[in-house]
């Protein structure tokens, strides 16, 4: 059983009935079968219910218009739809490919680093990414928001106190009522040893009308709030979505991005290089992530080879300021954290001489000199 408590909640009195982004999302695809009257290729038709059993369809109305129906290929409907390609699985392919639950020591949160943890308050998101590497526990698990689902976790980073950064993510935080989200703000601020509360989310892209003046009320108070985006692709870059990380600004609270790179979607240092761009100077987003794709099941014709994405690091590295760069980082399999794998400017060292690589592609010396 599920409790589709999200983006439905009536007895929010905090919320109208018939909010912009209520509509959104009761005018895009919330079931498989809303598909129909979309302007599906034959293959997708045929995979669209198989695929939807694996993983959830649902797309706001905001993001399904940013689709061209003309172009089979488009980087918006490659994200969303489901495709034949995701019913071919590999061997390698895992159903927690980073090892979440591994690192579980008790429901709804995730203990790898010391400093920080992630918390599940709910399993449900705004949109369904095809690519998603939890998406088997969003089937698996598939709950929304409850109090009493929270305890264990509230109680675990109470009891320790090396724990400083509480990372919500899921799921999409930001799917969760306004009132949901000022109870577990208030819940976790009360711990006096965190510091800072971190959002992972992908409502700022998919649902931008879902950031709303209550919605910054409900996550302002004691804490340094960090809100990580997730933009793909330059086109996702609108009038509307400017508006909501204007307002996240506004707010004082620092944004970030993180990117997965996907063949098809947005691996082409044109695409990255824009994309990145218009994150920092037009949303005041700081590219901080591209995440090599990593090992979710029927994901294969989406993911690059690392040499591709090295090649393509290498080129932001030489085009785009400092601020605009993101570090290119594969999650390891069983828990290994995510790692830096972009390309290597050292070529060689003897002693205190190093060989390194400039910018321009010509290696150079350079020649350590240390005091005493
Ligand atoms: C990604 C992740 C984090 C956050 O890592 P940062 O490098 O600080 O962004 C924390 N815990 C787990 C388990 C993660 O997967
Ligand atoms: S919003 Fe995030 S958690 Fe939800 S399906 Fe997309 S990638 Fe997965």
């Amino acid at each position: 059983m599920t409790s589709d408590t999200n983006l439905r909640h009536t007895d929010d009195a905090a919320l109208a009935p018939d909010t912009a982004w209520q509509t959104e999302i009761r005018a895009g695809v919330r079931h498989v079968r809303d598909l129909a009257s979309l302007p599906l290729s034959p293959g997708e038709r045929a995979a669209a219910q198989a695929a939807a059993s694996n993983h959830k369809v649902r797309i706001p109305k905001t993001y399904l218009d940013l689709i061209d129906w003309n172009d089979p290929a488009d980087p918006i409907r490659a994200q969303v739809i489901p495709s034949p390609d995701e019913l071919a699985e590999q061997d390698g392919e895992l159903d927690d490919p980073i090892a979440d639950h591994e690192f579980s020591p008790v429901p709804r949160l995730t203990h790898r680093h010391a400093d920080r943890v992630l918390l599940f308050p709910t399993y449900q998101c705004a949109v369904y990414c095809r690519f998603c590497f939890r998406k088997e526990s969003l089937t698996s698990i598939g709950r929304g928001y409850t109090r009493e689902a929270l305890e264990p976790a509230l109680a675990y980073i109470a009891d320790h106190p090396e724990i400083r950064e509480v990372i919500l993510t899921g799921g999409d935080p930001l799917s969760l009522p306004d009132k949901a989200l000022a109870e577990i703000r208030a819940r976790i601020e009360a711990i006096a040893h965190v510091r800072l509360l971190r959002i992972h989310t992908r409502v700022p892209v998919a649902l931008p009308s879902r950031i709303t003046s209550g919605l910054v009320t409900a996550l302002r108070g004691r804490l340094m709030v960090t809100v990580v985006t997730h933009f793909n692709h330059p086109r996702e870059i609108t009038d509307a979505t400017e508006q909501a990380c204007r307002m996240l600004r506004q707010a004082g609270f620092v944004l970030l991005n993180q990117s997965v790179l996907l063949k098809g979607v947005n691996d082409t240092v044109e695409v990255l290089e824009e994309l990145c761009r218009e994150l920092m100077y037009r949303l005041g987003v700081k590219p901080y992530y591209l995440h090599h794709g990593d090992l979710a099941r029927g994901m294969a014709h989406r993911r690059t080879t690392i040499a591709q994405g090295q090649a393509l690091a290498g080129a932001l590295r030489a085009r785009l300021s400092g601020i605009c760069n993101p570090v290119y980082v594969l999650d390891l399999p069983e828990g290994g954290g995510k790692v830096p794998i972009g390309p290597c400017y050292v070529e060689g060292r003897e002693g205190e001489s190093w060989r390194l690589r400039g910018l321009d592609g010509e290696v150079r010396g350079y020649r350590e000199v240390v005091g005493e």
